[in-house]
């Protein structure tokens, strides 16, 4: 069986791109490879395709990221009703980088659930495993080009975002885009997971505090509170723990497990969710979060939310077993 391709949306969303000479690409705030790859690969192919355009990848950049591709400064007076690409993400208030920006026109392509974002032209499937995924499919299926620096991106977002092909959310599909972006670009794969997973050893014994100090409770829920100060003894950034989260997902006694990590500049805790059952982004919602049902986050104010969070994700984890009794 192929894949099946919705070319009209995808030419819809080619034919949007060509009406407008100025472009803004965004995504979350808080980028992960996922968003950072999707947003660099199709700024890349638009500018490849129509080099006339002027097209910008915004947002904070991440010092790790860097190697993946540099992010443009734009100043957003001197644009004039460019069209908005808002790229994995769903919420309009966790899009970064688009403050004051005179859009015409949204262009959104995501793979989390619906929730204010509703692009002119709208590509949402919660079906795929990244952002990376869909953007190559449009690519790969229209007449936007692609360079192998474009492909060896998308293939970077598609190993993170589904965990090295691991997650519930990888599909046939997804094999099957991943092969024609190798097949079509001659990317050397293996290379670029050194890129992906090589970390400092410092990193690696955060990883090693983090097994080391994981309560994991009578109904399988893992839970870990990250001080600023461990932060700092381990010379890691706040993005890290949700960067290392999915590694936990091959552990028998858990089922769901939470990483809360104290964000001092804007006094906050920010929460990582994962499950290998329950659906959590409905119990994320609750707490100003979301996300896909089996991997969500959120931030809240008080260490009393972060308490009834962990009640609320230690219940869900006992009726998820009671179910399955
Ligand atoms: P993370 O644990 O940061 O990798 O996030 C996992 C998923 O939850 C991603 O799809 C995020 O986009 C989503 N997410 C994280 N934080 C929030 C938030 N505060 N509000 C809504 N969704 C979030």
């Amino acid at each position: 069986m192929g894949i099946i391709i919705n070319k009209k949306l995808l030419n819809q969303i080619v034919h949007e791109i060509k009406k407008y000479k100025e472009i803004v690409i965004a995504r979350h705030v808080g980028p992960d490879p996922d968003a950072i790859c999707s947003q660099i690969a199709l700024r890349d192919s638009i500018l490849e395709t129509f080099p006339d355009k002027k097209v910008y990848a915004v947002g904070v950049g991440v010092a790790k990221f860097k190697k993946f591709g540099i992010l443009n400064k734009v100043n957003v007076e001197e644009l004039e009703n460019p069209l908005l690409i808002v790229l994995d993400v769903p919420n309009m208030y966790r899009v970064d980088g688009i403050e004051n920006l005179p859009y015409q026109s949204i262009i959104k392509i995501d793979h989390h659930p619906k929730e204010d974002i509703i692009g002119n032209v709208d590509w949402t499937d919660t079906e795929k495993s990244s952002t990376c995924q869909m953007v190559a499919e449009l690519i790969l299926y229209t007449k936007l080009k692609l360079t192998t620096k474009v492909a060896q991106n998308l293939f970077l977002g598609i190993v993170s975002d589904s965990e090295r092909f691991s997650l519930k959310n990888t599909t046939y599909e997804t094999f099957d885009t991943t092969k024609e972006l190798i097949k079509e670009s001659g990317i050397d794969f293996p290379s670029l997971y050194d890129a992906l997973y090589t970390r400092p050893f410092s990193e690696h014994k955060f990883i090693a505090y983090i097994t080391n100090n994981l309560t994991i409770d009578e109904n399988g829920l893992g839970y870990i509170k990250i001080s600023d100060e461990v932060l700092k003894e381990y010379n890691v950034d706040i993005a890290t723990p949700s960067n290392l989260i999915n590694g936990y997902n091959f552990i028998d006694e858990l089922l769901v497990w939470i990483f809360i990590t104290e964000d001092v500049k804007n006094n906050q805790y920010k929460i990582s969710i994962r499950s290998r059952g329950p659906v959590i982004n409905e119990i994320a919602s609750h707490y100003h979060g979301g996300g896909h049902k089996f991997a969500s986050g959120a931030k809240v104010d008080s260490m009393e939310e972060v308490d009834n969070l962990i009640k609320d994700l230690s219940k869900a984890c006992q009726e998820y077993g009671d179910k399955k009794l």
